[in-house]
């Protein structure tokens, strides 16, 4: 796709580059610099604070060793899953094709554990085999899994992991609590002694016990399933030689939210593995798999405004952007808030919520597509609320902050025929790179049959 000439920007060094998000590297400038190259939209991702997120996990307190898997489906771009590796993170896969783009990406099957709430059919299951004999880890979320696999990981005495569903969960929404009643994940309490007995007869050996409880949840909650977890591994599990804990550390977007603190969150649970080994003679391996806490805010979401109306009572100012819900979903999934920055065309830092003191009036940003829900400033019911911002010009830019997870891999990128937008990266050491080009409309129908029989091209 070639952008709009309108939304390529000129290089402009006369703005004092100011950092964006408080942390990291990318400022107003490096902003500027890559709407230079390609015009907007496209998201940028901060590599030297992925960088750094990886670092501060791999130096969690720990009991009797670590391993961090980053989850990719957070945001599988072949970049930024080098990037991880690079650091010496582990993988968490929840499809067979997240395992394949790992492999992709050069991750050797051995780094990789899959957690799928999928049932591998004749072809997954006989590259599920291949894959396991390679060194990929297992995980059965289901009684039809361990079905599928058992007679392979018995016969070659491949330990197994297993998901159970942790009795009771938290996430940041009802959408992301993996341990309600309502939630379908992991080996359910009530099948647990059937898929034991039948591991056992088997041959099966469970040297992994998963437990997920959901994504953004609350450090109380998250505690208490180490104690929970740790007291299932005594009662039902004598092989296990490793805890998952899952990921969903809670991230803090905006300057007013909190997120979990992971050295208190470790410390925590490093006491209590060493207090379970004093009592059970067991050493426990830890493992925890968080995606957001890695990626999310590393990420921007860089467009331009493309229109300027007032609403009908006058109250605000309603401005469109060339990229919305099909490049953001969170907003409209979850009522997330995002933080914005404006950056005019000449590369001033107009607005960030970051900076206190700032003038500013209600404003409204929008979407393009055909819904009034394409609003960046939604409430958690859905409903635009305005929020306090600067009044950017036509063609200035606004910054989606926070959108390294679940934007890109989770948007409904082709709703109204938008394309997938680019990616970028700013790069420790070698500046900026396009990780990925932004989608063609090309690529967008070349799987469509028309009826007509001739066609033409786009
Ligand atoms: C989604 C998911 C994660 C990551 O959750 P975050 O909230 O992004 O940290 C980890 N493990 C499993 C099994 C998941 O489904």
């Amino acid at each position: 796709m070639t952008a709009d000439p309108a939304y390529i920007y000129k290089k402009k060094a006369d703005h004092a580059p100011e950092l964006l998000y408080p942390r990291g590297t990318v400022t107003n400038r490096t902003v500027t610099d890559a709407a230079s190259m390609c015009g907007t939209p496209f998201y940028l991702y901060d590599g030297s604070l992925i960088a750094d997120q990886c670092r501060s996990l791999l130096h969690m307190p720990r009991a009797h060793g670590l391993s961090v898997r980053y989850a990719i489906k957070a945001n599988p771009s072949r970049a930024v899953l080098e990037l991880i590796a690079a650091q010496g993170m582990q993988f968490e896969a929840g499809s067979m094709n997240e395992v394949k783009r790992a492999q992709l990406a050069g991750i050797h099957p051995g780094k990789i554990l899959l957690t799928s709430q999928d049932v591998p059919d004749k072809q997954n299951l006989l590259l599920l085999k291949q894959l396991m004999h390679r060194g990929l880890n297992y995980t059965i979320c289901s009684f039809l899994q361990l079905q599928r696999i058992a007679p392979y990981a018995g016969q070659n005495g491949i330990p197994l992991c297993i998901r159970i569903h942790p009795g009771q969960g938290s996430g940041a929404s009802a959408t992301r609590n993996t341990g309600d009643a309502y939630a379908s994940f992991g080996v359910q309490q009530g099948e647990l002694p059937l898929v034991l007995r039948f591991a056992r007869e088997q041959g099966i050996e469970f040297s992994r016990l998963h437990v997920h409880i959901g994504s953004g949840s609350e450090p109380a909650l998250w505690k208490e399933n180490v104690l929970r977890t740790l007291h299932t591994v005594e009662e039902a599990f004598p092989h296990v030689t490793t805890i998952n804990l899952g990921g969903g550390f809670k991230v803090a977007r905006m300057p007013d939210e909190d997120g979990a603190d992971i050295n208190e969150l470790g410390e925590f649970t490093a006491e209590k593995l060493r207090d379970f080994s004093r009592q059970t003679g067991r050493k426990l391996h830890l493992e925890i798999e968080p995606g957001t806490f890695v990626v999310a805010n590393s990420g921007y979401l860089v467009t331009s405004v493309i229109d300027i109306k007032p609403n009908r009572d006058n109250e605000f100012m309603f401005y469109l952007l060339n990229g919305g819900m099909e490049s953001n979903p969170r907003p409209l999934m979850y009522g997330a808030r995002h933080p914005f920055y404006m950056v005019s065309k000449s590369g001033k830092l107009l607005w960030s919520d970051f900076k206190a003191g700032q003038p500013d009036c209600p404003g409204v940003i929008v979407g393009r597509c055909c819904e009034t829900g394409d609003s960046q400033c939604l409430d958690p019911r859905g409903i635009v609320t305005p929020r306090p911002m600067a009044r950017p010009g036509l063609g200035d830019m606004i910054v989606i902050g926070g959108t390294g997870a679940y934007c890109s891999s989770m948007a409904p990128f082709n709703y109204n025929s938008y394309l997938q937008a680019a990616e970028r990266m700013l790069v420790p050491g070698q500046g900026l790179r396009l990780i990925r080009e932004a989608q063609s409309l090309e690529q967008l129908v070349n799987n469509e049959k028309g009826l007509a029989g001739t066609g033409r091209q786009v």
